[in-house]
């Protein structure tokens, strides 16, 4: 049997942990709500017993690293967690604040482990899957709930002096005042996000269903300016970096009828106009519950292979 890497997504509602061979294919994933972590009196050991469990009962090959996608920061050792905003447990505190996730799993299973930014994970998983890995610059913004983002440069995650870097739901967009969940004022997360799409519908489409807005909305005033804003954090991120690729992704995008030549249109026309001589490819990332597992064992390829070296 092929040796494989566990790939687990710690995501803010679901939890799923999947064996990823060599080349990303995933076995059956193991998917379970995160609350049952989050409210375990040992966290981190009951995510150890999950993934026992998901070994014994589906794949038994061996195990070269276990990587984890989590939807936080990560400092620089891709160990410890910097805050967990959207894992809380029962008494409604973060789970994971400024915690070494990888330490304790690794004496447990005596094998590399890798934490990981989700979204860089997914970022990584979009450019395997389309064969991007030789561009130089790719940049994927993923608008959910919130916005993340991460960026690519030659073959590189870019990182931040401590993880920290590209908070993009939190830049601020000028002469905003609506309150952030951040504790800031007019991030563009307020503005540019499915929270907000949310915010639309229930002020002006009360009897349209989310799935739906776009197809019965998308002509109309309050969707064209949601669109705008968020072509302008495309906008931002395209003129900063000179792209090759801009990887558009996340739950919003992702939602049928996205009106992706009015969006692609409003992002090239606020884009600097030196960024825009040479132009970008537009990659719009494809719904797949597997980005997530099969991003971090991306990842863990990635520091093994720098490891070996
Ligand atoms: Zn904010």
């Amino acid at each position: 049997m092929e040796n494989v890497i566990i790939g687990i997504d710690l995501g803010g509602t679901r939890l799923r942990i999947g064996a990823v061979s060599s080349d990303h294919q995933m076995a059956d994933p193991f998917v379970t709500e995160t609350a049952i972590v989050a409210n375990a009196e040992d966290t981190v050991r009951k995510l150890c017993e999950l993934i026992e469990e998901y070994q014994a009962n589906g794949y038994a090959g061996r195990v070269d690293a276990i990587s984890i996608g989590v939807p936080s920061s990560v400092e620089c050792d891709k160990e410890t967690v910097i805050c967990t905003t959207n894992i809380r447990n029962q008494a409604g505190e973060v789970v994971f604040l400024h915690t070494n996730l990888a330490r304790q799993i690794r004496e447990y299973f005596q094998v590399p482990v890798f934490v990981n930014n989700d979204v860089n994970n997914i970022l990584l998983y979009d450019i395997a899957a389309n064969h991007l890995e030789e561009k130089k610059i790719v940049v994927g913004i993923y608008i959910g709930t919130g916005v993340g983002s991460a960026v690519v440069i030659d073959g590189k995650p870019l990182e931040g002096r401590n993880g920290a870097q590209l908070d993009l739901g939190h830049i601020p967009y000028f002469g905003g005042d609506v309150s952030c969940s951040c504790g800031k004022r007019g991030c563009c997360e307020c503005y540019a996000s499915g929270w907000r799409l949310q915010q639309i519908r229930e002020e002006f489409y009360p009897d349209t269903d989310i799935k739906d807005m776009f197809t019965r909305h998308r002509e109309e005033a309050p969707i064209k300016e949601f669109i705008h804003a968020c072509a302008h954090v495309y906008a931002v991120m395209a003129t900063i970096f000179n792209p090759d690729t801009m990887i558009v992704g996340g739950g919003v995008p992702e939602m049928a009828d996205f009106p992706r030549e009015a969006f692609e249109r409003a992002v090239n026309e606020s884009t600097g106009r030196d960024v825009m001589a040479y132009g970008f490819d537009y990659l719009y990332s494809k719904e797949y519950v597997g980005k997530g597992v099969i991003g971090a064992a991306v990842f863990a390829q990635m520091r093994l292979e720098t490891m070996r070296k």
